[in-house]
């Protein structure tokens, strides 16, 4: 079989019942910021569904236009939230996106070396990510940053180069590994035991907030296991199209986490929450992991929605702090995991923390994993739309539970000189805990 053909034929696999389910109501396009954007019906949910069905049916070839409009879709899952047929669209996208890598049809030596280089070297093992890191951290505190970008130098790179070094991260000078122990016994009376997973994008640029969740696990009753040397969760791959590589960082994460061992398995970022509770489709013909991949599946728990399962313990009202607070939803939290209702909980259980609605708080801010290097008009503007409701909030302070989304805010913040704060909700209660103990 050619590979065009096998393309094919994994989109043909999906279960046809899949594609079929979509009865064309439209009720998912206005939710859709591609076709909002745009208003062109290729661009809308409904319009993708109909291309996956029009090739899987052979009425259609998988071409190149084609393979570039599902890169042009966020992978946001919006539409998801907004469709009375309940379709699959995440289902849709991920094996589209496969078929379109399989078919070759985008190669190009450019693409084949960014991709090699990121999908399939950097993230697939975290000690070369967290070496890059170290050096970034070196760059950035001999202050050598500061000085390239004041001398002037920036000015002679590509503007596309530019704006890509002005998004460069603050790297910590500390990853999880170095700030959170193996083991972090619970604090007062032991009730669960749980496993935290810093993940990639998380440690390297947030270990902080991994320290912060578990920190909070624990004063919530939870003995924390976070082993060092752990490993991404494949969203990255399974998102674009590499679902070999997603499959091999699933079963190694099974074999660290061994889901049989505890109570839950704990993420803090939504994007890799909503990937990593969906092992068992990629797992489901693999009889070594099936089964596990199933039970892993029930055990991965994103710490809002953990800690709203299991209770949690109150913060006492000393040392309050007053303060303004917008939410802004992570797309695979809220559409993915549909857990909207339990980040609001955590937040307003902070004493003094007034909770401002945002505007549009659950559409995309144009993060999408890597939309943002990859698309940048469309997510610039996506930005702009994001940063203009937060402003109009007058809350000093967002808060947004996924890594990705968190930088995006930082830097849509920097480039508007806007003085705001980007923070993780569990940041907010690990402080207002401390503030308390005091
Ligand atoms: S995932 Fe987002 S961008 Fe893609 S079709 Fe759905 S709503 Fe539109
Ligand atoms: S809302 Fe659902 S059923 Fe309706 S057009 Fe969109 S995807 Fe199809």
């Amino acid at each position: 079989m050619n590979t065009a053909n096998s393309a094919i034929s994994r989109l043909k696999s999906l279960d046809y019942s899949v594609v079929q389910q979509c009865m064309h109501c439209g009720l998912c396009l206005p939710t859709c910021p591609t076709y909002t954007a745009t208003k062109m019906e290729r661009h809308s949910p409904r319009g993708r569904i109909s291309l996956v069905r029009a090739i899987a049916d052979g009425r259609m070839d998988l071409t190149k236009t084609f393979a570039e409009e599902m890169y042009f879709c966020l992978g946001c899952l919006a539409c998801t939230s907004a469709c009375p047929a309940g379709v699959n669209y995440a289902e849709i996208f991920e094996v589209a996106r496969a078929s379109a890598e399989e078919s070759g049809i985008l190669k190009s030596p450019k693409r084949k070396l960014i991709r090699w280089f990121t999908v399939k070297w950097l993230f697939m093992d975290l000690r070369r990510l967290l070496f890059v890191g170290k050096l970034m951290r070196f760059y950035q505190a001999l202050g050598l940053q500061k000085l390239l970008r004041g001398s002037g130098v920036m000015k002679l790179l590509p503007a596309r180069l530019q704006e890509l070094e002005s998004m460069t991260p603050d790297i910590p000078a500390k990853f999880s590994a170095g700030l959170i122990p193996v083991i972090t016994p619970a604090r007062g009376k032991k009730r669960f035991r749980v496993a935290m997973l810093t993940g990639c994008a998380q440690d390297l640029i947030f270990s902080e907030i991994n320290r912060d969740t578990v920190e909070v696990l624990a004063q919530n009753g939870c003995e924390v296991y976070t082993p060092h040397n752990q490993s991404c969760c494949g969203s990255l791959h399974g998102h674009n199209g590499e679902w070999g590589l997603a499959q091999v960082l699933a079963r190694r994460n099974i074999d660290q986490f061994p889901p049989e061992e505890f109570d839950a398995i704990i993420s803090n970022a939504g994007g890799c929450g909503s990937h990593l509770k969906h092992y068992h489709q990629f797992l489901a013909d693999d009889p070594a992991y099936a089964e596990r991949a199933a039970l892993w599946d029930l055990k991965l728990k994103d710490v809002h929605e953990w800690l709203a399962r299991t209770g949690l313990t109150p913060v006492p009202a000393r040392n309050v702090m007053p303060q303004k607070v917008t939410y802004h939803e992570s797309c695979h939290l809220a559409h993915g995991q549909k857990i909207t209702l339990e980040p609001r909980q955590l937040l307003r259980a902070i004493p003094g923390l007034e909770l401002i609605e945002l505007p549009e708080s659950n559409w995309c801010c144009g993060s999408a994993g890597i939309y943002n290097l990859t698309q940048p008009e469309m997510a610039n503007a996506l930005q702009d739309r994001k940063m203009k409701n937060i402003q109009g909030t007058g809350a000093p302070i967002v808060a947004n539970g996924n890594s990705g989304c968190l930088l995006q805010l930082i830097n849509g913040a920097k480039q508007r000189n806007m003085k705001i704060r980007v923070v993780h909700p569990v940041t907010l209660l690990a402080e207002a805990y401390r503030r308390a103990a005091v």
